[in-house]
């Protein structure tokens, strides 16, 4: 791992598409070595700092799979802005939870979350235009925009979210210990 502080900081933006925030949790798991990542990069469009347009930046993490219309805008818009844009966890990389609505029509899905689920009161389907619409299936994010890194786990690791970013930031070939990549 790299110690040395760079000249210049990275400019790193992350975002959370269709998932739980779990990715996004584990990221601050790296406790306090948040200390030592913001000394690398300067952070722009995150949950973290609450700024809503991402600006130019060096790398985009992106957590979640590809819904509804604004994930795409969202995903878009970092792609346009993100030298190096990343598949952050499962469902980033492959739809994850949210992708198993694929196997249903997604008027049924509808149906039995607003309209005959158990539990559902004033049963009505939700049309509020500020509302996104939802795509027919969730994609992965490759299917959307280029993707340059696939960092899989549901979540990632802390710990294997550090080593990717420091090696990644450094400019080096990304290497994992086995420990990190066996998941038996
Ligand atoms: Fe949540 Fe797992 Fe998806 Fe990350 S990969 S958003 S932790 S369900």
């Amino acid at each position: 791992m790299n110690d040395a502080v760079p000249e210049k900081k990275l400019k790193l933006a992350t975002a959370a598409l269709c998932g739980c925030f779990g990715c996004h949790m584990s990221l601050l798991d790296i406790d306090e070595r948040i200390l030592k990542l913001v000394e690398l990069v300067e952070f722009d469009r995150t949950p973290l700092t609450d700024i809503k347009a991402v600006g130019n930046c060096d790398i985009g993490l992106i957590e979640g799979g590809v819904a509804n219309t604004e994930n795409v805008e969202v995903l878009r818009d970092f792609r346009r802005h993100c030298k190096v844009l990343v598949a952050f966890g499962a469902c980033a990389v492959n739809g994850g939870i949210p992708a198993m609505r694929n196997q249903f029509d997604l008027q049924d899905c509808l149906q039995e979350v607003y309209l005959d689920g158990i539990g559902v009161e004033n049963p009505h389907i939700p049309d509020d235009p500020e509302i996104p619409l939802l795509l027919d299936k969730v994609h992965p994010v490759h299917e959307v925009v280029k993707i340059d890194y696939f960092l899989p786990g549901c979540p990632p690791s802390a710990d294997t979210i550090w080593i990717f970013l420091n090696e990644l930031i450094a400019g080096e070939a990304i290497t994992f210990p086995y420990s990190l990549i066996h998941y038996d």
